[in-house]
Parts: C-alpha cells; structure tokens; sequence
C-alpha cells in the first residue's frame, strides 16, 4: 500500500493568492514522486481553482443530502463534480466546535461512500479520556457509530485516521510506539465488525502534531499507511520534506 499523506489545509491560508502559491510550491516540490499519495484538503472556495495536478484534493466537511433548503451546506456529490476525491469527515476540531455527533458522522460516512468520495474518518480521545484510562472504550464507541450501516463491500472505500485530540495542533505528537498500539487495536475491531481481510486493507493514518522530524517514525517504525497533517501541511517547505522522507522509507 503506498502511503498516504493528507494536508489539513483547515481555514487557511486567508486569501486566494496565497492558497495558489502555496499549492504550486507543493506540486513542484513534490514533482513525479509515485510513491507516495499526496491529498490536499484545502477550503471549499479554493477547490475548483486548485485541480488538475498530480496532487489529489480532499475537502474538510460534507452535509449528508445531495441538494435542497440547507443553507450553507455543500454535499458529497457537489464535492466529487468538483473534482474532490477525499472528504475529512469526524475531525475533532468539528466534534468540538461544530458539536458534530457520532450520529451526524455516520450519516455524512454514508453519504461520501454513495457519492463515491472517501471518507477520511477520524477518531481519537482527549487527555481526559486518556488519563482515565478511557481511550480504548472511546476509540471503539467512535469506531462503531461512526461505522453504523456500512457494508462489508463498502469498507474498502474508507480511509480511518487515528488522532488523539491531545495532540492535535499541541506540539505534543503521541509516540510511534502508541501509535501502533492503537492501530493494532483498530485492527482487530474492524477485523471483529468485518473481516481480517477488510482489517488488513484498511488503510490507517496518524494524525497529531507530524513535522518533518518524526513523520518517518510513523511510517517506519509504527507501520501506519500515512498520515493527516495539519500546521506543517501549511509551510510548503517542511510538507514536501515530509513527503520525500516518506517517500523514501
Ligand atoms: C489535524 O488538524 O488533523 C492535525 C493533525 O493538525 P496538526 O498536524 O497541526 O497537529
């Protein structure tokens, strides 16, 4: 499996000017690597601009219906025509601030999977949980709802990144070491709800704090199959030296 690496672009960079410039830089930096899949997750606004390149687009958010009385809302289906292949969906930035539910993420899973977008799905515990020795009983109820009614045959479909939310934008990476323990762990649940087949294809990411120092590690020595980046993947410098370090493990 070549490993995935995904910019979480979030709410930047302010302007039209600077997102081009920014994905140019990227693009040639990272040139005719192949192998190495690289997603730009950039704001809605910025995706038709940003097409056509050797670098494949993500959005960061989807609504459930495919049309109609939702105000502000973009569906699934708009984002495929606009050439996304990937959707962000359960970030923990929207768990928190947008109050998104275990339910709401499932019905966007869904609706991704049937407008043939990939779901980026992401899980992970707070310090709280953590330190309560919660994160196994979190990861795995997040797991399951977010999962609800999705089939064996769709599985394949889906990507699943593990974020703890203690180490998102915090400077405080999770060891490659935890890492692989929660991938594993992941695993073996996805094994339990599907198959060891569907457990073994599944691609997982690590997401928390990756920057060109550590962003080996987790390829090498924890195995995951890529990672969701969010402050680096800003600074076009140190994500294409991540990739190209991935690249080369
Ligand atoms: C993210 O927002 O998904 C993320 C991993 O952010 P950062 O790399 O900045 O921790």
């Amino acid at each position: 499996m070549k490993p995935l690496i995904v910019a979480n672009w979030k709410m930047n960079p302010p302007t039209l000017a600077e997102a081009k410039k920014l994905f140019n830089l990227v693009k040639r930096g990272i040139g005719k690597i192949k192998k190495v899949k690289v997603v730009i997750c950039p704001p809605f606004v910025y995706l038709p601009i940003l097409k056509k390149s050797n670098l494949a687009l993500g959005a960061q958010n989807c609504f459930w219906e495919e049309k109609g009385a939702f105000t502000g809302e973009v569906s699934a289906k708009m984002l495929k025509d606009s050439g996304c292949r990937y959707v962000i969906l359960g970030h923990s930035e929207r768990r928190r601030r947008f109050g998104e539910t275990d339910e709401i993420i499932n019905k966007k899973i869904r609706a991704a999977i049937k407008a043939k977008i990939k779901p980026i799905f992401c899980i992970g515990e707070t310090s709280k949980e953590r330190e309560r020795g919660k994160t196994e009983k979190v990861i795995k109820l997040q797991l399951e709802k977010g999962l609800k009614g999705i089939k064996k045959t769709e599985i394949k479909n889906l990507v699943l990144a593990y974020e703890p939310v203690w180490a998102i934008g915090t400077g405080k990476a999770c060891s490659a070491e935890e890492a692989q323990t929660m991938s594993l762990f992941l695993r073996k649940i996805i094994a339990k709800l599907y198959s060891l087949a569907a457990s073994r294809n599944l691609p997982i990411l690590y997401g928390g704090s990756v920057n060109s120092k550590n962003a080996k590690d987790y390829i090498v020595e924890a195995r995951m199959d890529g990672l969701l980046i969010g402050g680096a993947s800003l600074v076009a410098k140190e994500f294409i030296k991540i990739v190209k370090d991935t690249h080369s493990s």
